[in-house]
């Protein structure tokens, strides 16, 4: 579609808007706030293009501090709120990082969990357990996906007695700290490590 003149590589002042090629993936990896796609590296938020030639990164300085809109691409933290078998539905309430003041519904379907575990949901998540997700695609609906250690359970409570479960070392095996409950979740790599603010 666009010329190499329109590439925003070409500028680094430019100013860009989600979904915009930033360069290829050999010329820069993604960093905070854009996301690879077909080989390319695209800005998730509107803000202004920062490549940094020397390191081979991109990233965007965003202009609004709250992203508005979870883009494809980009990781969002997640609170179930139902599971079945193969969907899960979550309400999205942090973008990359960044609390956001209206959340967003976010569908998760067993497909999209990557295969190193169980893909029946109910046995990997429960409902208030919060999910570190990917965007999959964000047209019509906002589909969720898991895939790599980074994603997954960061924060998940007893389904007994309500206590903070904690890791137990043993692969996505977690205990109640409270009354000794013995439970499974899809945990990401740093689950328990994440702060998470609760209002
Ligand atoms: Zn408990």
């Amino acid at each position: 579609m666009s010329s190499n003149k329109e590439d925003a590589s070409e500028n680094l002042e430019l100013l860009v808007i989600p979904g915009e090629k930033l360069g290829s993936i050999e010329e820069g990896i993604s960093e905070f706030g854009t996301y690879e796609e077909e080989g390319n590296v695209r800005a998730a938020y509107v803000g202004r293009a920062i490549v940094d030639k020397e390191q081979k990164k991109f990233s965007i300085l965003p202009l609004t501090k709250m992203p508005v809109y979870p883009y494809k691409g980009q990781s969002v933290i997640a609170k179930i709120e139902n599971v079945q078998n193969t969907l899960a539905t979550a309400q999205i309430i942090a973008i990359e990082g960044l609390f956001i003041n209206k959340s967003f519904t976010g569908f998760l379907h067993s497909s999209r969990v990557g295969g190193r575990y169980e893909k029946n949901l109910r046995r990997i998540m429960k409902p208030g357990d919060l999910v570190r997700c990917k965007v999959i695609s964000n047209e019509g609906a906002i589909h969720l996906g898991i895939s790599g250690s980074f994603f997954g359970v960061i924060e998940a409570s007893c389904s007994i007695c309500g206590g903070a479960l904690k890791k137990t070392g043993r692969r996505n095996q977690l205990k109640c700290e409270n009354c000794g409950n013995i439970e499974t979740r899809l945990i990401a790599s740093d689950y328990g490590a994440v702060r998470v603010s609760k209002k």
